[in-house]
């Protein structure tokens, strides 16, 4: 079984840790995020050095955030809800992709409770700034790529979960040769306004497919996602 990793101490104003704790409680409680891990995990990182210092205040709060480059940090509930519609391996042993990385902050979540997470962006410097991120907090089983997920990464496939923060006119085929047997893909699927979060869970050479909730991310842009300019037509 793996072992919990410890974080190095952050020093934090007590407003920010009050706000976190209320975040738990309002935002992921009593929306029905149940996974005890996943509440505690997102009671202990501290999203706020993930965004801009400008932002920090507003870190906590019930929505996404700007990181630059016209990209996004999710939601707390979206990231904790996509998490828990993974259904890791609950003994922490799980190899996870995550395509899009953004600003580090959900392959941070998924470091607690993975064994290895694997994550690609296509924006170097947001790239960079989540390795800043993350070694600021000491999580060493976070490998980051610039380039484009729609690719998958194939050097460490299979993956037990994958998980896709930016939306998709339709599934990668790479993302689904790469998933485990037994494993499960979370997607948004869709144009701008209406995409809908879409869970595929591998059993052999099946997929089972199931719509789990109506979202708005920002374009998977690529050779398997869109392009920029038919996204935002
Ligand atoms: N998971 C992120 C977090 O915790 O901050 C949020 C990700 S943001 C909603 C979506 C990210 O996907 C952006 O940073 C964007 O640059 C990235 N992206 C879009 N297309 C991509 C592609 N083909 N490959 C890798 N990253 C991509």
């Amino acid at each position: 079984m793996a072992e919990k990793k410890n974080l190095l101490p952050i020093e934090e104003p007590p407003e920010l840790a009050q706000a976190r704790a209320e975040m738990v409680e309002k935002q992921l409680k009593r929306r029905y995020i149940n996974d005890p891990r996943i509440l505690e995990v997102m009671g202990r990182i501290p999203r706020h050095i993930f965004v801009d210092e400008r932002m920090q205040d507003a870190a906590y709060r019930d929505g996404p955030l700007p990181i630059g480059h016209e990209q996004t940090i999710s939601q707390p509930y979206i990231v904790a809800y996509m998490t828990q519609a993974l259904q890791l391996p609950r003994d922490n042993s799980g190899v996870v992709l995550e395509v899009g990385t953004g600003s580090g902050y959900q392959a941070a979540v998924l470091s607690q409770l993975a064994e290895r997470v694997y994550t690609i962006e296509r924006i170097p410097a947001l790239a960079k700034r989540a390795r800043q991120c993350l070694d600021l907090l000491g999580i060493d089983n976070v490998e980051i790529k610039v380039g484009d997920g729609g690719y998958g990464w194939p050097e460490h496939a299979p993956y037990d979960g994958i998980i896709v923060t930016a939306a998709a006119p339709e599934i990668p085929a790479p993302l689904k040769a790469q998933l485990k047997d037994g494993g499960r893909l979370v997607i948004p699927i869709g144009p701008r306004w209406q995409q809908e979060l879409v869970r595929l869970h591998r059993r052999g050479d099946r997929f089972i497919e199931e719509e789990l909730a109506p979202v708005a991310f920002v374009p998977l842009i690529g050779e398997h996602g869109w392009d920029e300019y038919q996204f935002y037509e």
